[in-house]
């Protein structure tokens, strides 16, 4: 005998069972540094003068499009600043060498200096190492503001950048340096740039210390990776091992290389993932049999970017996160 339910013409109606759920990391987005300094210089930028962050602000679109609109746009330079009319310049969260107090100052315009405190303590420690006798290897993208910064700080020809071992010019372990080969001098510490991952800078300083020990060698390593990128790194894992996410979304600007970072990482972990600058970036094709979608966001991506991907995946079906998208506490400060 077939049945056939009929509701009752005054009940609710039945919401659709969801296309599967969406787990947002519990951490994500704008880091401590970057919520700081975009603080620090919006509040300025609205009480007095533009300003001009010498560099990028931040790698992130929508980001620089307000920032513009409240008086804040970047400059290559103090003195392309000057050229477009700025009576203030300011140094961004990435930091920079001490060379740009003194143009500041030989060119006369105000300086607001924005640093991560969590940078400023890689910049120290790195004149600290180098005064003690250490060449400095700086583990990081040498092209980076923050990597530059530190080397600039450490004010040594006795420094330099490397991703791999490979990148440095020392050929041979110490004491076994052939015809042509270049050994490591006896003294060798590293620094970390502050958005890299534990796990490779672990097996970058592994390696290296095999070159430096031999011999009386002395290594040194400072893991200077920040809190605020380490919880983003364990969060990004607990998405994979506690949530079992299908799929990952990274969202952060094309430009965000710790954006780009959080999907590659995904990757390594076994899941399919994407970055992602905005929500209409997110192809259907990608969403096919996927139950569960984690969401992570790079250190430059503010909280209505999140969430505006958040609503785009409500609107394909997806149970919106219980809980929302994790709230700023405005005590908190990192450890450093
Ligand atoms: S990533 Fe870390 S060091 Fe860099 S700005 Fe953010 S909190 Fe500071």
């Amino acid at each position: 005998m077939v049945t056939a339910s009929v509701a009752a013409p005054n009940a609710a109606p039945v919401a659709a069972p969801a296309r599967g759920r969406i787990v947002v990391a519990d951490e994500l987005g704008y880091c401590w540094g970057v919520r700081r300094a975009l603080d620090i210089i919006t509040d300025a930028a609205d009480t007095a003068d533009p300003i001009a962050p010498i560099g990028d602000v931040i790698h992130n679109p929508q980001v620089v499009e307000r920032l513009r609109a409240r008086g804040v746009e970047g400059a290559a330079s103090v003195e392309e600043a000057v050229g477009r009319g700025f009576g203030r310049v300011a140094i961004t969260a990435h930091g920079m060498g001490p060379h740009l107090a003194k143009e500041a100052e030989s060119a006369r315009v105000a300086l607001i200096d924005t640093t991560c405190p969590l940078v400023t303590k890689v910049q120290r420690l790195a004149q600290k190492l180098v005064r003690q006798g250490y060449f400095l290897v700086v583990y990081g993208d040498g092209y980076h503001p923050e990597v530059k910064s530190v080397i600039g700080w450490a004010g040594t020809s006795k420094a330099l950048a490397a991703k791999k071992v490979a990148d440095l010019p020392w050929t041979a372990k110490r004491g076994q340096a052939g015809e042509g080969q270049v050994a490591p001098p006896r003294k060798v510490a590293v620094v970390s740039q502050t958005t890299k991952n534990v796990d490779e800078l672990m097996k970058f300083a592994h390696e290296l210390q095999e070159m430096v020990v031999p011999e009386g060698g002395e290594f040194r390593l400072c893991n200077t990776i920040c809190e605020p990128t380490s919880e983003r790194q364990s969060a990004l894992k607990r998405l994979v091992e506690r949530d079992r996410v299908d799929l990952i979304l990274a969202v952060g600007g094309m430009k965000s290389s710790n954006t780009a970072r959080l999907a590659e990482v995904g990757r390594e972990l076994g899941v399919e993932a994407h970055h992602i600058e905005r929500p209409e970036d997110i192809e259907d094709a990608w969403l096919e049999r996927v139950a569960s979608i984690g969401l992570t966001a790079g250190a430059s991506t503010p909280d209505d970017v999140i969430e505006a991907v958040v609503a785009a995946l409500v609107a394909k079906g997806y149970a919106a996160p219980e809980g929302g998208v994790r709230p700023v506490d405005p005590e908190y400060v990192p450890a450093y």
